[in-house]
C-alpha cells in the first residue's frame, strides 16, 4: 500500500497570512488607514477565549487594527444587538465576527442577521449564504473556503470529480457543497441519516468529513488515491493519564495508506480558519473603502 502525500495546511496558512499582510500593508497605504476586524465574544468559554486572542493576535500580525469586545455572560442580547449595530456604523471596522456559541439566552440568527453583510467576514448572514448559492461575490465561511483553497492547491482544477462531504452543518458542511458545486464537481452530501455511509463514500475522489466524531472514516471507505479534507477537531485521551490529544474525524493512520492526499490533525484545516478570516477581513476592508483590488491574488 500507498503513503498518502500530506497536505500541509499549516503551510499553506503561513503563505496565505504573508500574502495578506502584503495587502494589509497596501491598503494603509492607499486607504490611510488600517483594514480593521472587531471581535465580540460572550461569556468566559475558555476555548472562545482562546480562538479569540489567536485571532487578535494574528490581526495584529497581518497590518490590521484589532478590536475586541467582552460581554459578561449574563449580558442581554439588546446589549450583544448595540455593540454590533456600533460596529456596523464604526468606519474603523471592515470586518465583524461574534464569537460563536453564544450563552442559551440569546438567539444566534437573530444576532447574526443583525450584522452588515458587507462586514460579515464569517459568511453566515444569510444574505452571504444566498450569495453563495447564487454564484455572487460575498463572504463564504473560513473554514469551507480554507478547505477548498487546500483542494484547489492539491489538485489544481476540481471539475468533474465526485466529492462527498460528510455533514451538513451551516458553518461548513452546506457551504462546502456550495464551493465544490461552485467548482463543477459532483456533490454528495452526507450526514448522520445517510445510509450505507462507507459505499457512498467509496465513490469520492474527494472527501471532506466535518462531523465531529473521532477517526471515523477508516481506510476501508476509501477509493484508493481519493484526497481527503478531516475537519474534524476532537479531543480524545492521549497515551499518558491526564493527558489529551486532537484527533480529526478520519482514521488518520490507515486512511493515510489508501489515500492519495491528506491533511492532519492537527496541522491541516485548523490553521486555514483564522487565515482566511484575515483573508476575508482584506477583501471587506477594499470593498467597504471602494478600492480596486485582485481577490484571486490571495
Ligand atoms: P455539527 O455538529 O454542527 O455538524 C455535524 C454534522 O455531522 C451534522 O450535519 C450531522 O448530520 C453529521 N453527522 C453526525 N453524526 C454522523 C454520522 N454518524 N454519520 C454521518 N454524519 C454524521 O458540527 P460542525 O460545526 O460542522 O463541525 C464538525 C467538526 O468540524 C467538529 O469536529 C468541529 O470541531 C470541526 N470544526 C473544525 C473547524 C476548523 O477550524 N478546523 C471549524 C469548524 C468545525
Amino acid at each position: 500500500m500507498g503513503q498518502a502525500a500530506i497536505i500541509d495546511g499549516k503551510g499553506f496558512a503561513e503563505g496565505l497570512r504573508a500574502r495578506v499582510a502584503d495587502c494589509a500593508a497596501a491598503f494603509t497605504h492607499k486607504a490611510g488607514r488600517k483594514a480593521g476586524l472587531a471581535v465580540v465574544l460572550v461569556g468566559e468559554d475558555p476555548a472562545s477565549q482562546v480562538y479569540v486572542r489567536s485571532k487578535g493576535k494574528q490581526t495584529v500580525a497581518c497590518g490590521m487594527a484589532s478590536f475586541e469586545h467582552t460581554l459578561p455572560a449574563d449580558a442581554d442580547e439588546a446589549q450583544l444587538l448595540g455593540v454590533v449595530d456600533r460596529l456596523n456604523r464604526d468606519p474603523a471596522v471592515d470586518g465583524i465576527l461574534v464569537q460563536l456559541p453564544l450563552p442559551a439566552h440569546m438567539d444566534e440568527q437573530k444576532v447574526i442577521a443583525a450584522i452588515n453583510p458587507d462586514k460579515d467576514v464569517d459568511g453566515f448572514h444569510v444574505v452571504n449564504v444566498g450569495r453563495l448559492a447564487t454564484g455572487l461575490p460575498g463572504f463564504v465561511p473560513c473554514t469551507p473556503l480554507g478547505c477548498i483553497m487546500l483542494l484547489q492547491h492539491t489538485l489544481g482544477s476540481l471539475a468533474g470529480l465526485n466529492a462527498v462531504v460528510i455533514g451538513r452543518s451551516n458553518i461548513v458542511g452546506k457551504p462546502m457543497a456550495q464551493l465544490l458545486l461552485a467548482q463543477s464537481c459532483t456533490v454528495t452530501i452526507a450526514h448522520s441519516r445517510t445510509r450505507d455511509l462507507s459505499e457512498v463514500v467509496r465513490r469520492a475522489d474527494i472527501v471532506v468529513a466535518a462531523v465531529g466524531r473521532p477517526d471515523m472514516v477508516k481506510a476501508d471507505w476509501l477509493k484508493p488515491g481519493a484526497t481527503v479534507i478531516d475537519v474534524g477537531i476532537n479531543r480524545v485521551p492521549g497515551a499518558e493519564a491526564g493527558k489529551t490529544r486532537l484527533v480529526g474525524d478520519v482514521d488518520f493512520a490507515s486512511a493515510s495508506t489508501v489515500a492519495g492526499a491528506i491533511t492532519p490533525v492537527p496541522g491541516g484545516v485548523g490553521p486555514m480558519t483564522i487565515a482566511v478570516l484575515l483573508r476575508n477581513t482584506i477583501v471587506a476592508a477594499h470593498r467597504n473603502a471602494g478600492l480596486a483590488f485582485d481577490e484571486s491574488a490571495l
